[in-house]
């Protein structure tokens, strides 16, 4: 029943929340497509080329709201069962750096992990959720801003952190960053479906963490939880 309830409200919202973010795109590539198309213009190879610019960036941003809805859909559903196995927090920092390299070109990313901590987590929805928040750090600070990707041990827990040197989230935005579909009133340019944050908690939440954020004039820092574990079984 609970699933269900919350299939159902996740529906409404979505309804509301993502028509924009969905229409908006069609709306450029369809656009894009027509003037190609118009043999009545006599377009230079600049003018087709930026065209195809369109199509190719407005495509993905619509498959990447796209699979952001699916994934949400399935946290929500029910649909992802976590499974927690000890993991060894250095090395799975130090790859995440790796692949968030790839996608953000020309950022600093330094690891900052005590050697030997372990923790218990599944480690597909970790990896992701840390991914999201090391892309946000990117997408929201400057190039050349430091992004630290970190782990703190205390009294059984497993503290890991994400910081960027970026503007830092407003006051009003603090409460309402996780929750689906918000985004801060200050983006601009920047382009989201306001999907991001919402996973990252889905995810958190369902290995037995928390997420939570710190914000000052230095950037921000998002925090996500865990319980700590003795390593692997012998
Ligand atoms: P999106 O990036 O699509 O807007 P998210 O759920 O990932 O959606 O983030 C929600 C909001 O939180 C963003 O719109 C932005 O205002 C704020 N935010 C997230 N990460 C950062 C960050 N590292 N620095 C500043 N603001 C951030």
């Amino acid at each position: 029943m609970e699933a269900l309830r919350r299939a159902d409200e996740f529906k409404s919202i979505l309804l509301s929340g993502v028509s924009h973010d969905l229409r908006s795109p069609l709306t450029a590539i369809k656009a894009a497509v027509q003037s190609l198309r118009d043999d009545t213009v006599a377009w230079t190879r600049e003018d087709r080329s930026n065209f195809l610019a369109v199509i190719e960036g407005e495509t993905d941003r619509l498959t990447a709201t796209v699979q952001n809805l699916l994934e949400m859909s399935r946290l929500e559903g029910g649909a992802v069962k976590p499974r927690l196995e000890p993991i060894e927090v250095e090395p799975l920092l130090e790859e995440i750096a790796l692949a968030s390299s790839r996608t953000t070109p020309g950022r600093t990313l330094r690891v900052d992990a005590p050697a030997g901590l372990w923790l218990q987590a599944d480690y597909g929805l970790l990896a992701q959720a840390l991914h999201n928040l090391v892309e946000n750090a990117a997408k929201y600070s400057k190039p050349g801003g430091g992004i630290v990707l970190g782990a703190e041990n205390r009294a059984g827990r497993v503290t890991l952190f994400v910081t960027d040197e970026g503007p830092g989230i407003p006051e009003r935005d603090l409460p309402h960053i996780f929750e689906k579909f918000y985004r801060g009133e200050h983006q601009g340019k920047i382009k989201g479906a306001g999907l991001g944050l919402a996973i990252v908690r889905a995810m958190v939440e369902l290995i037995g963490g928390r997420v939570s954020v710190e914000s000052s004039e230095k950037g921000a820092r998002f925090s996500i939880d865990l319980p700590a574990s003795a390593g692997p079984r012998p």
